[in-house]
Parts: structure tokens; sequence; C-alpha cells
């Protein structure tokens, strides 16, 4: 990587204590505007303003502490909506430990709530009155520990005139944040009140906001941790407003995101790769015709592998109406580190590289022409604001030099204090220590990410996750490289929806790819064998691989995270026992 630069002064006052700050300063602006789609199809807004969400909060603050001591857990069990921010604000100014977490009815994601909700075990839970049944009957239908109390945010009175909260300290912990589970239960990562507003100043630092003129516009779920930060911190930081709507009214109609940004200027916004390809996908020529994307200043794209395409199809797709190349900015993070380490800036144009397909499986990025057979274009995520982020030999515990492959290693004070509890794993992956101190930098403590990736011409590329690496013959392969050639390889196969992992028979590597049927191409019309023949020919072909086993799954049968990312490891389980839903099976 390049020389380190001097990390910037980052400000780690918790944020809760400069709402108070807002309330008084700038008491009638407005701080966050839902818009709510699910009464009106065209959307109602709801706004508080800084004084309005000052005071619900407080409320909220003093009737948790009536009933909950500082430092217990307070889960949200609450839809995408104003109370969930304003719940957010209140544990923080009870000085309790937030547990973002949602509905119980929100659909597919049973099994995860059950698991983050045991670890977590609360003491208290917030919810909205329109849940609370659901909220009761999740609780009495599951073997899951009894909160002592249940409160709808909606309902709670004014806090007493007397009622003032204590400041929060940076090294308290704010909340905790479960990862994805992209490839394990979800873990709690352990945010200090010091990490949120470090990562959201970062973040801030990152899209080159204005104080109290940048505006956000988002539809990510408060649940994870790019909507958490986004939309709930990134207003915090300087008075800025924030807009955002429910998941669901995005995934229903994707236009509206676009719609609601059309109406402001200098707009920051951001999400996963995927929904940049269902714009593309969806939106119509008329309802282009409508939109101004001139005042989006950042189109954040992160979360997941960012496919070069997606940025080229999307800004096609949206350049007549006013949208910038330079916004595109894509972007790398994870819980463990609250949410952001690298992005690209606003004012360039996003980088793409095309490295050799062979080189990178050996470690070493070797740029090619894009045009190569064995060329792999990768999208680079920028540099990291405000922390380091350097890429390590994990077993050497070295540094690597530009234009090498290694694990990313990340130091800052956004990274977060471990997991709870899980003090082994904390121990391995948030206090690692260089070998030989990297010139500038500290020897420890460094968080491993389990990310590969390498620096190249002053940028981080994400190449893949350690634990899907697929190794066979002493070769590695990347699951995402063998998915993209199987579902490129039959029309019969949904693009994008397959997943490939290791599997040990006796004890030889074998490598499997699952893949889903394209829902327009009916099973009667289906040539099954055909299909396996297909991908088992591209994959020997392209990457030199004998496939153990090629399953083609029915629509919806690929099991994926509740962020929509591929749950290579659950599929791999998923497999072993048999549970898949498939369209048929051909043993090779
Ligand atoms: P779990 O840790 O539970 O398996 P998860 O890692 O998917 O789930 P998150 O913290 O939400 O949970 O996601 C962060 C991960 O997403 C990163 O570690 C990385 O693997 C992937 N990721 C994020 N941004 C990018 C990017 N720009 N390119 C490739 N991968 C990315
Ligand atoms: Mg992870």
């Amino acid at each position: 990587m390049p020389t380190p630069p001097m990390l910037p002064e980052v400000d780690r006052t918790p944020l809760i204590n400069r709402l108070a700050r807002w309330a008084r300063e700038y008491p009638d602006d407005l701080a966050y505007t839902f818009v709510d789609y699910g009464t009106d199809a065209d959307g109602v807004s709801i706004d508080l303003t800084w004084r309005e969400l000052d005071e619900r909060a407080r409320a909220v603050g003093a009737a948790l502490r009536r009933v909950c001591e500082p430092g217990q857990r307070v889960a949200i069990l609450a839809p995408q909506c104003m109370e969930y921010v304003v719940a957010f604000f209140g544990i923080m100014y009870a000085r309790a430990i937030g547990v973002p977490l949602f509905s119980p009815d929100l659909p597919g994601h049973a099994e995860r709530l059950l698991a983050v909700y045991t670890d977590a075990d609360p003491t208290c839970v917030l919810t909205t009155s329109s849940v609370t049944t659901q909220v009761e009957g999740f609780l009495d239908q599951n073997p899951v520990p009894r909160p002592k109390e249940i409160l709808a945010v909606d309902t709670i009175e004014a806090a007493p005139a007397d009622w003032t909260p204590e400041p929060a300290e940076p090294d308290e912990i704010a909340y905790l944040q479960y990862t994805s589970g992209s490839t394990r239960t979800p873990a709690g990562v352990i945010i200090t009140h010091g990490n949120f507003a470090a990562n959201a100043t970062q973040l801030y630092g990152a899209f080159d906001g204005t104080p109290r003129t940048s505006t956000g516009v988002m539809w990510l779920p408060l649940f994870h941790d790019m909507g958490l930060v986004s939309v709930a911190g990134l207003p915090m930081v300087y008075a800025n407003h924030g807009t955002f709507m429910d998941p669901v009214a995005f995934i229903m109609r994707p236009v509206r995101w676009l719609e609601v940004m059309s109406r402001h200027t200098d707009v920051f916004t951001g999400g996963p790769n995927f929904a940049y390809e269902y714009l593309t996908a969806t939106v119509t020529e008329e309802e282009k015709a409508r939109l101004d994307l001139s005042g989006v200043s950042v189109f954040m794209n992160g979360a997941e592998p960012i496919r070069p395409s997606t940025m080229e199809d999307f800004l096609a797709a949206f350049a007549s109406c006013g949208m910038t190349a330079e916004s595109q900015v894509p972007a790398y993070g994870l819980a463990e580190a609250t949410v952001y380490v690298t992005a690209s800036r606003r004012d360039r144009l996003p980088t793409t590289t095309a490295f050799d397909r062979e080189g990178l499986k050996q470690g070493v990025a070797r740029p090619c022409d894009p045009d190569d057979d064995d060329a792999s274009v990768l999208v680079g995520c920028g540099a990291p604001w405000g922390q380091y982020a350097l890429v390590v030999d994990p077993e050497t515990r070295l540094a690597r030099p530009d234009g090498h492959v290694g694990e990313i290693w990340v130091h800052g004070p956004n990274v977060a204090a471990g997991y709870w509890g899980r003090p082994e794993t904390t121990a391995e992956l948030f206090q690692a220590t260089l070998a030989e101190p990297a010139p500038g930098m500290p020897a420890t403590p460094w968080m491993r990410t389990g990310d590969l990736g390498l620096w190249h011409d002053g940028e981080l590329y994400v190449t893949g996750r350690i634990k899907d690496l697929i190794i066979v013959d002493g070769r590695n392969h990347y699951p995402q490289d063998l998915e993209y050639t199987a579902y490129t390889a039959h029309a019969a196969i949904r693009g994008d929806y397959a997943a490939a992992f290791a599997i040990t028979d006796d004890d030889t590597e074998g490598v499997v790819i699952v893949a889903e049927r394209n829902r327009r191409v009916p099973i009667a019309q289906l040539d099954l064998e055909e299909v396996a023949t297909a991908v088992r020919a591209a994959v020997k072909h392209q990457h030199d691989l004998r496939l153990t086993d090629f399953v083609l799954l029915e629509p919806g049968g690929l099991l994926r995270t509740s962020s929509a990312k591929v749950a290579r490891a659950a599929c791999k389980q998923a497999y072993l026992d048999d549970s898949l839903s498939t369209t048929a099976r051909r043993q090779g």
C-alpha cells in the first residue's frame, strides 16, 4: 500500500451526546424523515426535528431506566420506521446496550431472530404497538429467555421534566451488531459509543459531506451494519437530514428510492451490488423520464462483491437522468469495523482493473488485458479514511507488498471491542499482532477480517473470503469465479444464484456447485443432463477442475443471508444433510 497517511484525528465523542446539542442549536431543522409506503403507495413523509427526536429519545431513555439498569441489553424488535430510530437513541440515553433486530413477522428471518435473540439474551424489548402481538407470539412460542418488560415506543409518555441522561463515555458499549451470517451463525459484534461515532465520522469523511446540507436517502435495514450507520448514524454527526424507507417498500417498487433522491441535492446513498442491478433491470423509460439524479453525490456500492458490469450498466441506464459517473463509489466494510473500512472518492471515477486469474489464485496480482480469456476484472474499493487497512500474509503475519494477495487487517478507532460472549475468537481475530511493524503503523492490535485482498495503485481490491476459498490439489479457486462460470453456462440457471463449496470425500477434496433453476425455464422443457453437462464442461474448460457434483435447485432453493448474500456454508451443510430443494441430482 502507499505510504501510510497520518490518521486524521477522528472524533470519538458519542453521537448521543451530540443529540442534545443539535436540539438546542437547530431545534426546528429536520433530523429524520421516514417515507411510509405502507399506508399509501405514493409514500407519506413522517418528519422529526432535532428537538422532537431529542424529546422522544429522552422519553424512551427515562422509561427504560425505570425497568433496567445501565449496561443491560435492550433489543429492538420493530419494523423499519421512525420509532426504530427513536428506540435506538433512547437506549443510548438510558446507557443500556442496544440490540438492533427486527419484527418477528419479517418473512424468512425466523431462524436468524431466534439465534441472535437467544445469544443477546436481552433484559427488555422495545417494539411498536403495531407488532406487539407478534413479539408476544415470538416470545411465547419459542424457547427464548423472557425479557423483564416489553415497551411499545409509540405509547411511551414524555420524560419527567427533571430527567437528565448522564453523558455516555466513548468506551462504553453502545450496541451489539449481529453479522450477516454468510459464513456462520451471526456473531454479535460489540460496538462502543466511540466506535459508532468514529465510523459514522469516517464514513462522513469518505462521503465528503457538508454539515447540515448533504442529505442521506436510504432503504437499508436498520438491523444491518451498513443501514444502522448510514441511516441512523450519519445525520447525527453534523446535524444533517436523513430520509429513509422500509426495505420492503424498495423491493416492491425499487424506483421509489430514486424518486426520493430526485427531490434533493447533495444526496449520499448506498446499497449492495444487487440493489443497483435491480434498479437497472426494473426501472422503466417512462419512470426514468421523471427522475433527476443530478443531485446525487454518492451512490456507494458495498457489502458484497462488486461487479464491474453492474456499475457500467447502472451508469448506462441512468446517465440520461443526470447521474454522473463519479457518483458511483465502491466501498468495502464489515461489522467488525462497525461497518466502513475503505471507499473510493466522490470526485473521481471508480477504477476497475483486470488481473490475470491464474496469478490471483497464486496470490500475485498481474494486471492484464480485460479481454483476455483468463482476466478477472475487479473493482477498486479506494482507500481508508481515519483507519489503516493492511494486506497481511496470515501465516507469517508480515505485511505483503503491493500487488500481493493476503488477508485484510484493519486498525482504527472504529474497530470493535470483540464478539459478544466469544472471548477466544475475540482474542484471535481482534488482537492480532504483526511479526514486524509496518512502517508508520502500530504492531498491534489488528483486526483480522477473514477477507482476501490486495493493494494496487493506491486502492484496495477485495478478492474473496478465506473461509470460502476452495483449495483442490494445492490450487486456489475463488467460489464466485466458479459460480459465475456455472450460471453463465446454461440458460436454465438463474443468473447470480449459485454456490460453490468444497467437500471432503474419503480424504480427497471435491467441489460441488448448487444453482437455482431459472423460473422462466419450465421443468417440462428442461433436459437436466444437458444442464449438468454444460456446467461441468464450462468448469473444466475455464478452471481445469472436475466437479464432484452439480445440483440444480428449485427457484428460491439457494440459501441466502438476511442481506441476500450467498450463504455458502449453509448451502454446503444443507447439501450434506440432503435438505436442499433439488430439481435433480446427478452424481459424477
Ligand atoms: P458473517 O461474518 O456472519 O459470515 P458477513 O461477513 O457477510 O457475515 P457483514 O459484516 O455484514 O457480514 O459483511 C461483511 C463482509 O462482506 C466482508 O467481510 C466481505 O466478505 C463482504 N464485503 C463487503 N464489502 C465488500 C466488497 N466491496 N467486495 C467484496 N466483498 C465485500
Ligand atoms: Mg463477516
